[in-house]
């Protein structure tokens, strides 16, 4: 059965229960959810992508005008920023750092590019990738083991030295060097490209770190 991606948010994430976010996990990983009961397990597809908005602190003020309107602890912001990291956030391959408008901002209107440019870019992205994939049971990046990726790179392995060397470290697990490689062929996609180089891998890896603060 094959569905299409649909995206779902949680706004104020940390705000959901523990246990909530944890049975993420599974269907994020897998595109499915199982439901195991005393006749068996039902497997359902949820191929989805998910994104997660949080405050910097419980109050949301921390980000205000140098945090001067904050009040809350820092155990306090430990703690609730903590309900997103571990396993989850594991899974979380592209993390934000979004700060309000400022006052120039808010007079000289967004000089960014518009949602239809932005669209079409990620379309012709998408086409790349599945006319890339043709043949193959996967249509997008995001579906790829990674073994899979792994051994297509081919000769251009060499392009995760740098996580390589992180998962080594300690600071990068499997799973994330996995989604890394799959972020960057993504980047690569986008540049009009069929393989990924050493800075889409950078790219993939700096789209990974810069997370929620503490
Ligand atoms: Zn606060």
């Amino acid at each position: 059965m094959l569905v299409e991606c649909q995206s779902r948010s949680l706004d104020e994430a940390p705000e959901f229960s523990p246990r909530v976010l944890q049975t993420l996990r599974q269907p994020l990983e897998s595109g499915e959810l199982v439901l195991h009961r005393s006749g068996g397990a039902a497997r359902y597809p949820a191929r989805f992508q998910l994104v997660l908005a949080a405050n910097p602190c419980p109050c949301g003020m921390s980000d205000t005008r140098a945090g001067q309107d904050c009040t809350c602890t820092v155990t306090a912001r430990r703690r609730y920023l903590a309900r997103l990291s571990g396993p989850l956030l594991d899974r979380v391959d592209l993390r934000v750092h979004v700060t309000g408008p400022s006052r120039a901002d808010r007079l000289l209107g967004g000089a960014g590019e518009s949602t239809r440019v932005v669209a079409d870019r990620v379309a012709v992205a998408r086409g790349r990738a599945r006319e890339r994939l043709r043949g193959t049971p996967w249509r997008t990046n995001a579906e790829l083991p990674g073994p899979w990726l792994h051994d297509r790179l081919g000769k251009e392995r060499a392009v995760l030295g740098p996580v390589e060397r992180l998962v080594d470290d300690g600071g990068l697990s499997l799973r994330g060097a996995h989604r890394v490689l799959r972020v960057a062929w993504t980047v690569a996609d986008l540049d009009g490209r069929d393989l990924p180089g050493r800075a889409d891998v950078d790219t993939a890896l700096a789209l990974r770190s810069a997370g929620p603060r503490g």
